[in-house]
């Protein structure tokens, strides 16, 4: 596929160029402050900032260019206008706030470790110029589990991206734990989804979960 990567020089999109290429994909690099030509690509992939994805993306979807958006804090506004222009131009548009099949996991364990252990916290470490806080992993994860459950969110150079659900019961205490060493994690994720865009229904389709199952 002929590719536009938006934030390509980032920590992932650096990770990311050289493997989509080894995968066989035609890589355009589009950095900030680039305005890279759209047209004549099969997909777009952003791994930005939330200030700069939705220029990104809705220009792309206008350009009825599939995308696979990896860039995490957007809200509901930014979701529901690319759902719209996905379906109007009767594309697809793929959103993760995690590509690591690891943390896919965790996040299903937890929801499913919830039904008997009801009371629980989440602990989300980042490396500190992550902009965005508490991460979608997080967010997600807690969205998955019943009754309110604490984020808490660490900032520390050094790391990636790491997370812990602890999960407290009477004389015990469950700990589901995540930890991305490196921003090949998310490769593999990437690839399944531009492999799967042409045959996602038109909008947007939200988390790796619903590409494996
Ligand atoms: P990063 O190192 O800050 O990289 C972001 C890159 O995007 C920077 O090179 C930045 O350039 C560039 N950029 C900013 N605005 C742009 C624009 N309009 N067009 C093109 N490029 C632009 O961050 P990162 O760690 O790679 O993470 C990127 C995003 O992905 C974050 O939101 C992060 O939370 C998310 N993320 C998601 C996953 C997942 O699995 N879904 C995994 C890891 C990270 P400047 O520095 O010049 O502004």
């Amino acid at each position: 596929m002929k590719v536009l990567l938006y934030g390509a020089d980032g920590k992932v999109g650096s990770v990311l160029g050289p493997k989509l290429e080894e995968a066989g994909h035609e890589v355009t690099r589009a950095r900030s402050g680039d305005q890279p030509k759209r047209d004549g690509h099969d997909a777009a992939i952003d791994f930005t900032r939330p200030d700069a994805v939705r220029k990104n993306i809705e220009g792309c979807l206008q350009a009825a260019i599939p995308c696979v958006v990896g860039t995490t804090g957007m809200g509901p506004a930014d979701l529901a206008s690319f759902d719209e222009l996905a379906r109007r131009r009767d594309i697809a548009c793929f959103v993760a706030p995690n590509f690591a099949v690891g943390a896919v996991l965790m996040m299903r364990f937890a929801a499913e470790a919830a039904k008997y252990l009801p009371k629980a916290e989440i602990v989300e470490l980042h490396h500190d110029s992550k902009v965005d806080a508490p991460s979608g992993t997080a967010q997600a994860t807690a969205e998955a589990m019943p009754g309110e459950v604490p984020i808490h969110s660490v900032r520390l150079p050094g790391l990636i991206a790491h997370q812990e659900v602890l999960l407290g019961g009477e004389g015990q205490l469950l700990t589901i734990r995540h930890d991305t060493l490196s921003r090949e994690a998310f490769v593999p994720g990437v690839l399944l989804a531009l492999d799967k865009l042409s045959s996602l229904p038109p909008g947007v389709t939200v988390g790796l979960e619903s590409l494996l199952e």
